[in-house]
């Protein structure tokens, strides 16, 4: 039974007759993110009431001139903004030595106005620097993109309290959590076990109590995998790779790819799909995520999301403290 919000959410596409199958409902990251970003705005006042004058602080760390970070960070900073948090956008040229980036790190890490550091990734550096390095000396209370060993080793353990959980992953538990499916003792398979999607996807379904099949390039008969699952999350980086097919009949499918194909029809030439081939899915899923549209929008909610949460311990702990 969908709860009242989950219905407000998901959108049935089509209703079904004459005992065909209805189309998945469509789990939209565009709405839910609002409201994720709605309720931060809340936030933020009931803080400035609690401590007037305090602001969540965000900075995100640049090193380089990427076109693709470029865009990422201006709609970081829009959320941001929009939100109440006093986000700054601290650029290091592309000459930068790995020895400076960490001076950058450490020098947010003691400025008490900041709550929340992102290094942006990845690094456009001329000379090599060693990311994971960088990543871990970010003080893990001010690691709003859940990357850090310390934060990556408690999500492992599931000691969720105590850690900030990576954005991407984080939100698709959002889009599950509006489905009203639960995912306790479900069969959930992930595709991919990269650091920033699939690892802590895997760890976030398995200490949400779902039992878990981890997926990835080596994996023999994906699509064997793929049919067991209740809950499947995608992030392969494969242009529709999970078939409908494939799917198990109301799979709850989370579908975090992004990939440009090739599209004469439209006027940049291009399209954007998904891991998932949405239309044929779209036929066999009781859930599903758009591309656009889907688990996109929801990675800067939660990275808001995680840098209000930061800021509300500290503040806390100040008022505790007094
Ligand atoms: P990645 O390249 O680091 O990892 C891909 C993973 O998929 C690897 O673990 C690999 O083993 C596995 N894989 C690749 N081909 C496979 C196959 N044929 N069968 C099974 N497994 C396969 O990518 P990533 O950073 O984890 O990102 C994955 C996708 O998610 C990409 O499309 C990326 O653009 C997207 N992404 C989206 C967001 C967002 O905000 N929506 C954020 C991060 C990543």
């Amino acid at each position: 039974m969908l709860s009242l919000a989950a219905r407000l959410l998901c959108l049935r596409v089509s209703g079904c007759c004459g005992g065909s199958r209805s189309m998945a409902t469509v789990v939209s990251g565009n709405k839910t993110s609002k409201l994720v970003r709605e309720r931060l705005q809340g936030d933020v006042l009931r803080m400035q009431v609690q401590a007037p004058g305090f602001r969540p602080g965000l900075v995100v760390l640049q090193v380089g001139d990427r076109d693709d970070s470029n865009l990422y960070i201006s709609s970081k900073m829009r959320a941001a903004a929009e939100i109440g948090i006093d986000a700054r956008h601290v650029r290091l040229p592309r000459s930068a030595t790995e020895a400076e980036v960490l001076r950058s790190v450490q020098a947010v890490n003691q400025n008490p106005a900041v709550h929340g550091l992102i290094v942006q990734l990845p690094l456009d550096a001329a000379e090599p620097i060693d990311t994971q390095n960088v990543i871990d000396a970010i003080a893990p209370a001010k690691d709003v993109d859940g990357l850090t060993s310390v934060n990556a080793g408690r999500l492992s353990r599931g000691e969720l309290a105590g850690c900030l959980l990576p954005c991407t992953p984080s939100g698709c538990m959002e889009l599950i959590r509006q489905t009203g499916v639960s995912v306790a003792g479900k069969h959930a398979v992930v595709i991919g076990r990269s650091k920033i999607v699939g690892a802590p996807m895997r760890d976030l379904l398995l200490w949400s109590h779902a039992t878990v099949t981890s997926c990835h390039s080596r994996t023999h008969d994906l699509p064997e995998q793929v049919s067991r699952a209740d809950i499947l999350v995608a992030a392969a980086g494969k242009a529709e790779l999970v078939r409908g097919e494939w799917l198990k009949e109301g799979a709850l499918v989370i579908d975090c790819g992004i990939n440009h194909v090739a599209d004469e029809t439209k006027p940049s030439g291009k399209r954007l799909v998904g891991d998932v081939h949405y239309a044929s899915a779209n036929q066999r899923a009781g859930y599903i995520t758009p591309v656009p549209g889907g688990v996109g929008p929801m990675t800067v909610a939660m990275l808001m999301e995680n840098t209000v949460q930061s800021a509300w311990r500290v503040l806390q702990q100040s008022q505790a403290g007094r």
